[in-house]
């Protein structure tokens, strides 16, 4: 299949060159595959420029039209599926069935932002004085700076623009430049769809350069980002002066439980579906994997056994069904995870090799203990480590003790256990034996380091939209 890339940086409609460029690499082949565009400051501002003049007309279009345009562009997402998801496996490595699902869950985000667009409704409250009336109704943020990650190339990038756009916004989006085509392919077909130029720009370049522009630009009214809790923070302070909106969705630590209860095959193909999406690569990967000692030996063991029938390799390959990590630096991190638990008196009980280039055997760990790295960082790799516990309240401690709040998953049968389990973890997600969390109808977030704001749901597009109350004395 031939590819067409779009490779230069989309302001007000335009495709705009650039001298300097960005260089985008096939995780598992590590050869070049494009040079994609990279702005100078005052490119940002031109695009901060287009999104301004864009938004004049844009919040005023009928719900209706909005809503059929981005639907149109749902539609043409849906007709280029192969081509999408082709350039995510590219980019981002990831096996190409995978990326077909990304395409899917991507436009899934687009087709309910355009649905909801016309839902964006206001209320009239009864009136606290005689003969007055009170209404609320609701209004677009205004213009919206986003910035995403390179594991999700496609979802990242239509969770941000689609309610944005939904709920009347413009926005400057900067994708990740390890995976930008994918980003500036959906913009194009954005364009094709016939949403306006300057509704949605694109910018790859110098992140924190572009970060601090979105940031100290009083233009800008809301920051949406997805990635590590370190440039989340950043961001946090760099749009401290002018008081944005903010949405942040940041890194996790999810911890998997498993009862002694628990029915062990439906937990460990959800452990098995939610850990190696993407080669262990999600913020909400399960990461520390709390097993009841009764069923310790037993779960481990069926571990072992799905693990060994699953294939590495490129994600271009039809039997392929774990790609590479998206880099050296992935592949020395979980490294690092495996050796610090090793030293800590881990046992390794299956996988451990280096295979060539990014490439990474799944490894299982067994009898981790609570003070290794991985306990309390994120691994974005595929490490299965298994810490063993005792008694809820133990494990509960154990779950807790996080920085982390995003996803958190347990299996049992218990009721009463279900309740206090799902009542006492700190997290914004919890799967309760099914690991599914993320579709367009829920809400998605987190808790304490995990950052705040929602995507997805009436929720996610209310994070473009803000409030406003008006009396009215007849
Ligand atoms: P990252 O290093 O924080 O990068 C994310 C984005 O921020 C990229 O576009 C990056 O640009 C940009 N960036 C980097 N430094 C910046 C700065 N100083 N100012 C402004 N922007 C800056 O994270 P990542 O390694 O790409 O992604 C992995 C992390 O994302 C993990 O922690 C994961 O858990 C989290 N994540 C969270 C969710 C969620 O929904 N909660 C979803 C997916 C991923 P460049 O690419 O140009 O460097």
């Amino acid at each position: 299949m031939q590819l067409e890339f779009k490779d230069k940086l989309f302001i007000n409609g335009k495709w705009i060159e650039t001298e300097k460029k960005i260089v985008v690499n096939n995780p598992a082949t590590n050869q070049v595959i494009a040079y994609v565009a990279h702005a100078e400051a005052n490119q940002v501002i031109q695009a901060i420029d287009a999104a301004e003049t864009a938004l004049i007309k844009w919040r005023k279009v009928l719900a209706k039209t909005k809503a059929n345009l981005i639907m149109e562009w749902c539609h043409l997402m849906l007709k280029h599926q192969n081509e999408i998801a082709r350039l995510i496996t590219l980019e981002c490595g990831k096996p190409l069935k995978e990326a077909l699902a990304e395409v899917i869950y991507a436009a899934s985000f687009v087709q309910w932002a355009a649905e909801q667009a016309k839902r964006i409704d206001g209320v009239i409250i009864s009136g606290h004085l005689d003969d007055v009336e009170n209404k609320v109704h609701y209004e677009p943020v205004g213009i919206v700076g986003a910035i995403t990650p390179w594991n999700f190339p496609a979802a990242m990038v239509t969770r941000k623009i689609a309610p944005a756009i939904a709920a009347g916004c413009t926005i400057v989006l900067k994708p990740a430049e390890l995976t930008p085509l994918t980003a500036y392919y959906l913009a194009d077909l954005a364009s094709k769809a016939g949403i306006m130029p300057g509704v949605i720009n694109l910018v790859t370049g110098d992140a924190p350069q572009i970060g601090r522009i979105l940031g100290e630009d009083a233009r800008v009214r809301k920051i949406t980002f997805t990635g590590s809790t370190k440039v989340g923070k950043t961001l946090f302070a760099g749009s401290a002066n002018s008081l944005k909106r903010m949405s942040l969705e940041l890194g996790g630590n999810a911890p998997f439980i498993v009862f002694e209860d628990a029915n062990l095959e439906e937990a460990l193909a959800g452990l098995i579906a939610s850990k190696m999406r993407n080669c262990g690569q999600t913020c909400i990967c399960p990461n520390r994997i709390y097993v009841h000692k009764q069923v310790y030996t037993k779960f481990a063991a069926m571990l072992k056994d799905e693990l060994a029938k699953m294939k590495v390799g490129n994600g271009l390959d039809a039997d392929v069904v774990v790609g590479p990590l998206i880099n050296q630096a992935a592949k020395v991190k979980v490294k690092m995870h495996i050796n610090d638990a090793m030293t800590k008196g881990a046992q390794l009980y299956f996988g451990g090799s280096d295979l060539a280039g990014n490439f990474m055997q799944p490894t299982i760990l067994i009898n981790v203990a609570p003070n290794s790295q991985v306990a309390y960082e994120e691994t974005f790799g595929p490490l299965f480590a298994l810490f063993q516990f005792e008694s809820d309240e133990e494990v509960l401690s154990l779950a807790n003790a996080s920085e982390y709040g995003l996803a958190a998953y347990f299996y049992t049968q218990n009721y009463k256990r279900i309740n206090k389990m799902r009542n006492d973890i700190e997290a914004g997600m919890i799967g309760i034996n099914s690991v599914y969390l993320s579709t367009d109808v829920v809400p998605f977030g987190g808790v304490k380091s995990s950052g705040f704001g929602r995507e997805g749901s009436q929720l996610g597009i209310y994070e473009f939209l803000n409030t406003k109350y008006s009396l009215y004395k007849y």
